[in-house]
């Protein structure tokens, strides 16, 4: 039985078994990243999840997984989202809201989850909201990791990605140990499309239009947690689980 995490029931959804041995728990963590790209919600959400032992649920990851698909097997819908994602717009609510429905078993994990890269916009936050009371779930907090915009622009410039499994590296704050190879899996490094300068151009427009409004929603519904993200990643995790402890 996998210890780790089984994010593929995620990724697939149908037909894809989750094999996590969720233990019930009293309390358990319901969380959501929010943050600009680039700010680090990634590593956070890896490092959160190995304590925790709850799966990291990124719509982005699924947008990155339909890429392998042939063409064959993408749906108009599917296409689109991807076309929007290249050029670093946002999906359309409906499309990235029909993904989170069919991703339903997912929230109800008793383990519970950790939402990284959902919700995006103030309609898709209402909707999860409606989705988790129809559930009886309750979220625990919204985690709002926080940046100054220049070293944004430089984290995102210098970010590598596995092909595979999709870990994150960076050249100069978290180079892997051989070069262009990851760590974890052996795959091979590269940059994401939307990484390119001109896409974090329109990802950077998109947060502040879209996104930004999340903070004044969570924030009203005694949700928000504010973090600073400068430092170490290593800082940053200790910054995050002293706000969780509290
Ligand atoms: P991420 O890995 O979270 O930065 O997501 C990569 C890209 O996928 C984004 O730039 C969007 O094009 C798309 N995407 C991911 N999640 C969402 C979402 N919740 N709403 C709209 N677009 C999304």
């Amino acid at each position: 039985m996998n210890e780790k995490n089984d994010r593929a029931a995620w990724i697939k959804a149908r037909g894809a078994r989750c094999s996590l041995p969720a233990k019930p728990r009293a309390f358990p963590p319901r969380l959501i990243l929010l943050g600009a790209p680039g700010v680090g919600k990634g590593t956070q959400a890896e490092l959160l999840c190995a304590e925790m032992r709850v799966c990291q649920l990124s719509t982005g990851d699924v947008f990155r997984a339909a890429k392998s698909l042939c063409p064959a097997e993408r749906s108009p819908a599917i296409n689109e989202a991807l076309g929007c994602m290249e050029c670093g717009e946002l999906v359309p609510d409906e499309i990235v809201l029909t993904l989170i429905r069919e991703r339903t078993h997912c929230l109800r994990c008793r383990g519970g989850f950790l939402l990284d890269g959902f919700p995006r916009t103030v309609p898709q936050a209402e909707a999860l909201t409606e989705l988790l009371a129809q559930e009886h779930l309750r979220l625990e907090a919204v985690l709002n990791y926080t940046l100054p915009l220049a070293i944004l622009v430089r984290r995102l410039s210098g970010r590598r990605t596995c092909a595979d499994c999709q870990a994150v590296f960076h050249v100069s704050s978290r180079p892997p140990h051989v070069a262009d190879r990851c760590d974890h899996c052996g795959g091979k490094l590269g940059q994401r499309a939307d990484d390119q300068p001109e896409a974090v151009h329109v990802r950077m427009a998109a947060y502040v239009h879209s996104t930004k409004p999340l903070i004044e929603y969570y924030a009203d519904h005694g949700l928000l947690r504010t973090i600073s993200a400068e430092g170490e990643p290593e800082r940053i995790y200790e910054r995050t689980l002293a706000i969780l402890d509290a």
